[in-house]
């Protein structure tokens, strides 16, 4: 309610204003006016009545900033069948060099998404025409860029 007074006292100001300084007045001023005019309405209207929705507007833009980039925990989402009790039934090739590679494509250590994981490549880190060893330690797991121009 103050804030209904307090528009009526602006209002009044600013007539007062304009009926004693008539002669310096111009037209863009009450156009200025109008708008600020507007604007308070509105969000005076959008405070009183559609509080919550205020509310989640702020919080989702809250919530947006605070969201990271990269969520490098759902790359450990599709282990939990380790948890189980039997480790080979979670076990996933993938997925293991991804947890070893820190989430980074071994040849150009770009991230690699837990939803990219599908387009990922497994790759000899030392082909085995260069006397690469075809074990482990050798494989790495590369993204698709990396797998077809490298
Ligand atoms: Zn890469």
């Amino acid at each position: 309610m103050n804030s209904i007074i307090f528009l009526i006292i602006l209002l009044a100001i600013y007539y007062y204003i304009y009926q004693n300084y008539y002669d310096r007045f111009e037209e863009k001023y009450h156009t200025y006016f109008y708008i600020f005019i507007g604007i308070y309405i509105v969000i005076l209207y959008i405070y009183h009545f559609e509080y919550e929705f205020f509310y989640r507007l702020l919080k989702s833009i809250y919530d947006t900033n605070n969201q990271s980039l990269y969520k490098i925990d759902s790359q450990y989402q599709n282990s939990t069948s380790l948890e189980t009790g039997n480790p080979l039934l979670g076990f996933n090739i993938k997925e293991t060099l991804l947890n070893k590679q820190n989430g980074r494509c071994s040849a150009c250590s770009n991230f690699i998404m837990n939803s990219d994981l599908q387009h990922s490549k497994l790759k000899y880190k030392r082909d085995l025409k260069n006397g690469g060893q075809n074990n482990v330690e050798n494989i790495g797991l590369v993204c698709n860029g990396c797998y077809e121009f490298q």
